[in-house]
């Protein structure tokens, strides 16, 4: 009998039957999407779990990336700093707002961005810092709003990963002007597609709202260059039974993130990212990085984990600042540890119905070589 074959990821879901019964109302009301009762409910329930000031729901993660840009409303060609060490989202959501991204390097340490190069990179047209915190890898938000508090500079974090984590005891939205999260389908808590913003100024919401609604203030009046943002409420619903069981996922989660650091930590040549103190996780990712002291490159080891069944992912290579459409086309200077990682980096199986076993068997395969 063939292997069965282990993914990177897989989707958490609610039983057929809990989705079932809690989409029957829409068969009653019509009322499918346009800021329905469900798009209201789970928009509620997520400010709550998350801890944030204030949230929009949004039809994706990269479209509130794009929109929550277009809202602080930043003059054309103005520069945001941000990393190229994460998924193209990021930089896209930049560059289709007519702004300027400029890579700053990021941490050896976690991937995040490294906040001792950021003010080096700071001309009189930089608007705005967009750090990741990649894998939930919570960038050092405390610097970051140092350095933009003293330039006069907004911070919006791609928190696509950080969905969940806390840090010194607040949700992750509630630092910069605003957090980005994703609910994708691959995502720690998803709703099909789906995302948000958390911010903690309250005009942001009535902007964003409008923004998403494509601009439109009343039946014969648009007053923005809006797009259409708005989560169905097929997705909100999914979103609210995923919701309930986003816990016991996450504690899933941390066990098996638990089999693999048991398994791998005195590799030699096998790096772990380093977790803050004070960071709740969300165990959302399990990169580990191939440095020269494993006797496989990289390259090799996934393929080698590949023959047997297991797809692991190269999860962020290449930079985003080296892909096709944006090579040569900004300044790339003193990405060296950003570039570093990308080559050694590679994320290993983890998602809710994996098994224990399942990791220690893959800890092992990478041990033995
Ligand atoms: C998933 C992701 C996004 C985009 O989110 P979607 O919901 O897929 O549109 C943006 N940034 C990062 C870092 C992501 O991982």
């Amino acid at each position: 009998m063939d292997k069965e074959k282990i993914f990177v990821t897989r989707s958490s879901m609610p039983s057929y039957e809990e989705y079932i019964e809690a989409i029957k109302p829409l068969w009653d009301s019509h009322w499918l999407t346009n800021m329905g009762k469900y798009h209201q409910e789970l928009e509620k329930n997520l400010r709550e779990y998350l801890d944030v000031p204030w949230l929009s729901l949004m039809v994706n993660g990269h479209m509130a990336l794009e929109l929550t840009i277009q809202a602080m409303g930043f003059p054309e060609g103005a520069e945001v700093i941000t990393t190229p060490f994460t998924f193209i989202s990021t930089t896209h959501a930049i560059v289709r707002n007519h702004l300027k991204p400029v890579f700053c390097d990021v941490k050896p340490e976690d991937g995040t961005i490294d906040e001792t190069k950021i003010e080096e990179l700071i001309t009189e047209r930089t608007a705005a810092i967009l750090p990741v915190h990649v894998y939930g890898n919570v960038c050092n938000v405390e610097e970051i709003q140092r350095i933009a508090d003293k330039y006069g500079l907004k911070v919006i974090y791609d928190a696509a990963h950080a969905f969940g984590v806390s840090f010194k005891g607040k949700g992750i939205g509630s630092y910069g002007d605003a957090s980005v999260f994703s609910f994708h389908a691959t995502k720690v808590f998803h709703t099909i597609e789906g995302g948000a913003v958390a911010f903690p100024d309250a005009k942001l919401y009535d902007k964003l709202y409008n923004l998403k609604n494509f601009g439109i203030r009343g039946e014969e009046l648009v007053t923005a260059v809006g797009a259409n943002g708005k989560m169905n409420e097929f997705c909100a619903i999914m979103g609210l039974c995923n919701l309930d069981h986003v816990e016991e996922s996450v504690a899933q989660r941390k066990a098996l993130c638990e089999e693999y650091e048991k398994g791998l930590r005195d590799v030699s040549g096998i790096r772990l990212f380093e977790i803050k103190q004070e960071v709740k996780r969300n165990y959302g990712y399990f990169p580990i990085l191939i440095e020269d002291a494993y006797p496989l490159s990289r390259d090799e080891l996934y393929e080698r984990l590949k023959e047997q069944q297991i797809y692991t992912r190269k999860y962020f290579y290449p930079l985003t600042s080296d892909q096709a459409c944006f090579k040569n086309k900004y300044r790339d200077v003193g990405l060296g540890d950003a570039r570093r990682l990308a080559k050694q980096v590679l994320a290993l199986p983890v998602y809710e119905g994996l098994w224990v076993d399942n990791v220690s068997e893959i800890a092992k395969i990478i041990c033995a070589y």
